[in-house]
């Protein structure tokens, strides 16, 4: 039950009784004071220094159920109110003790109503002093509580609240950090500290936290601190940090900065995370996205490359086209002079030279971009080769009164090579510098040899090449400079299948000039092969010698397309052979039929109506001797494909030969077949 104080109006120390011999007397509160102490605290009383009870009182014991006045003259500490745990008991004799000496307390402690019940009570313990001989003298311990439940329950909601948060926190791998900027304080969560490289407990500095941050990130990160700290806002920024093994992790961190009244800057927090995997991730994305954008632009470029090529390629064989086409017309159908028909005949044969040196660019070009060029390598003389090969051009350069000189050190300069390619390249190089020599020009060849290697350069003083067009000269399709060049004509090809002949030589080319007007100078340097055998021996026979090479020679030539087999018959005729023709294969077996005897060699085209020439071969194959069955035979096709020589060899052919004919390479293969060392 509630109760008042005892003595109303003796609390003060001036209507204080004195305790004698810590005899209890009663200690007046006046009414007045009462009404407003059972206002203001739970409990309250007074104590002797000694901790006795002198009075007691308070709303408290309404609930107790204990009339405090059976507590006066018990030591307060020996009540039942502070045992429901020994913490309890601990804090309240320390107070006691404390406050006996002088020292003024306050504490919170449980104060146990009951056995299921207790509060929690901030207890103030105040000596109080009286005058004595002109000194002060602690006379007593005034002793007042609060309850306090309501307020340390929530705080202990709030504890257990932001142990949980931390808890989740730790769990979810997120950092936090909460600065007091009055004081200068950082408070950081363990996890937090990991990722700056610190141990779990260290408390965090901000000059030792700049530190871990990457330098290049610092600026930035401190200009996003200022700014919330300036503006109390929401910031979100990420930079790395470098651990001390020297990895770098790349961080998060997102927060707030809080601002007091006065708009400074009391507090800021931030929440950490780890995004090193997300930055890699990103980074890895936008690298294969790059690289799916080159592979796209490289496709797109490609497929641009091809539309252009594909067209470049149609006008460039057909130009040659118009030519033929145009003065065979005129040669059908008109009656021309001597001179037009001469000069028709060449135009004919040079376009017809032309297109034949376009197609096989392209074979070769498509060759190289396969991986099917191969070489026959041998050891040659590059004298011998390149004497052929200026010979061939003479003629031109002489009718266009360009001069030709030719300048070695020796006349016995041996390579490991393939004589054919070798005299592409050559002849490559010295029909562009005819094409872009001006007539009475001059074209110089010097061929020096030089440790293992041996160089020749092929120097002119025509149109030149520019600087902007010099570095892209040996790649497919340069056309150097456009304006000068469109006029005459050639896929760009050439100086490619240079380069690639020489480097599968083992050799490099490279080209000079000073500019437009001031000439070119190509200069191929080869490896010499070092054991040098016979040389004149090696090389192959090219010019052409005797006049009738097929003399005695009787060929059956079976060609279903009329033209080609006209100026094939008078080819083959013109060069001594007796040549009986047939269109089909049937028209060969009929021929067969009346006299295969009288044949030395069979000359058919592969792709024919109703029965083609691999058919036909394997059919004579069958024959008997007498009847043409071992008659050598040599295939004549457009496919220059690898297959289609083989399966014309498995077929029965001996020798294979692509259209349109080489005339030289084509009586060489005639020859061949029957066992002849050729000599044109
Ligand atoms: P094409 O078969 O079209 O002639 P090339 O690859 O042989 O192609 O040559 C490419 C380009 O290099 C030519 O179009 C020309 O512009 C330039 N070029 C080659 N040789 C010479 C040279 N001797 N003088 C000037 N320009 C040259």
């Amino acid at each position: 039950m509630f109760r008042t104080l005892q003595n109303p109006g003796t609390f003060f120390p001036d209507s204080f009784q004195r305790i004698e011999n810590d005899n209890i007397m009663n200690v007046p509160f006046d009414a007045a004071t009462t009404e407003i102490f059972d206002q203001l605290f739970a409990l309250y009383g007074t104590i002797t220094p000694s901790g006795k009870v002198l009075d007691l009182a308070g709303r408290i014991f309404e609930k107790t159920r204990l009339d405090p006045r059976l507590l006066i003259g018990q030591q307060l500490t020996e009540t039942v109110f502070w045992q429901s745990s020994e913490q309890s008991y601990r804090m309240i004799a320390d107070a006691v003790e404390a406050a006996g000496k002088g020292i003024r307390s306050n504490t919170v402690l449980e104060f146990r109503v009951d056995k299921t019940e207790k509060i929690f009570l901030e207890l103030d313990l105040c000596p109080v002093y009286r005058p004595e001989n002109d000194e002060r003298r602690l006379t007593h311990i005034f002793l007042c509580g609060r309850d306090v439940t309501a307020r340390e329950k929530e705080i202990e909601f709030y504890k257990r609240r932001s142990e949980q948060l931390l808890y989740a926190a730790e769990s979810a791998d997120v950092g936090l950090w909460f600065w007091d900027l009055n004081e200068g304080k950082i408070f950081s969560t363990p996890k937090c500290n990991a990722f700056f490289d610190l141990s779990k407990y260290d408390t965090i500095r901000y000059p030792d936290f700049l530190e871990t941050v990457f330098p290049d990130d610092r600026r930035q990160l401190i200009d996003v601190f200022l700014e919330s700290q300036k503006n109390g806002t929401e910031y979100d920024v990420e930079y790395r940090v470098i651990h001390s093994d020297g990895g770098v992790e790349w961080l998060s961190t997102k927060g707030k900065t809080y601002l007091d009244a006065d708009g400074s800057p009391v507090s800021m927090m931030g929440i950490v995370r780890r995004i090193t995997d997300r930055k890699n991730a990103d980074r890895e994305i936008s690298r294969v996205y790059e690289l799916e954008r080159k592979a796209r632009d490289e496709a797109e470029e490609a497929n641009r490359a091809k539309d252009y090529f594909l067209a470049f390629v149609s006008h460039e064989l057909r130009s040659p086209l118009n030519a033929v086409l145009g003065w065979t017309k005129i040669l059908l159908t008109k009656q021309v002079d001597e001179a037009t028909r001469r000069n028709a005949l060449e135009t004919i044969e040079r376009s017809a030279t032309a297109q034949a040196k376009l197609i096989s660019d392209l074979v070769d070009s498509s060759r190289i971009a396969s991986g099917k060029l191969r070489l026959e390598l041998r050891p040659m003389n590059l004298f011998d080769a390149l004497n052929t090969v200026i010979n061939s051009q003479k003629p031109l350069a002489d009718s266009r009164k360009i001069s030709l000189d030719f300048d070695n050190d020796s006349k016995n300069i041996v390579i490991f090579g393939d004589l054919i390619r070798i005299q592409q390249v050559f002849t490559n190089l010295l029909t562009n510098a005819l094409k872009f020599t001006p007539d009475g020009g001059h074209i110089r060849i010097a061929m020096k040899t030089g440790g293992n290697e041996v160089a020749v350069s092929l120097r002119d003083d025509g149109q030149g090449i520019s600087p902007e067009a010099l570095p892209k000269i040996f790649r497919q399709f340069a056309q150097g400079d456009q304006n000068i060049s469109r006029d005459q004509n050639g896929l760009g090809l050439g100086l490619s299948i240079v380069k690639t002949l020489v480097e599968k030589h083992e050799g490099r080319v490279t080209a000079e000039s000073d500019g437009i007007g001031c000439g070119a100078c190509f200069t191929v340097v080869l490896p010499l092969f070092k054991q040098a055998p016979a040389v004149s021996a090696l090389t192959e026979k090219i010019a052409v010698g005797k006049e009738t090479p097929l003399a005695g020679l009787r060929i059956l030539l079976i060609e279903d397309d009329h033209d080609s087999r006209e100026v094939l018959q008078l080819f083959l005729e013109q060069n001594g052979a007796q040549v009986e023709s047939a269109e089909s294969a049937a028209g060969a077996f009929a021929v067969l039929e009346n006299g295969a005897g009288v044949f030395d060699v069979i000359v058919s085209d592969l792709a024919m109506p109703n029965e083609d020439g691999y058919s036909l071969i394997s059919r004579i194959r069958s024959f008997p001797t007498e009847k043409g069955g071992r008659i050598p035979a040599l295939a004549l096709s457009a496919f220059a494909a690898k297959d289609c020589r083989e399966r014309a060899f498995s077929a029965g052919f001996q020798k294979y030969h692509t259209k349109p004919f080489d005339p030289d390479q084509l009586i060489r293969d005639i020859l061949g077949l029957i066992g002849k060392q050729s000599e044109v």
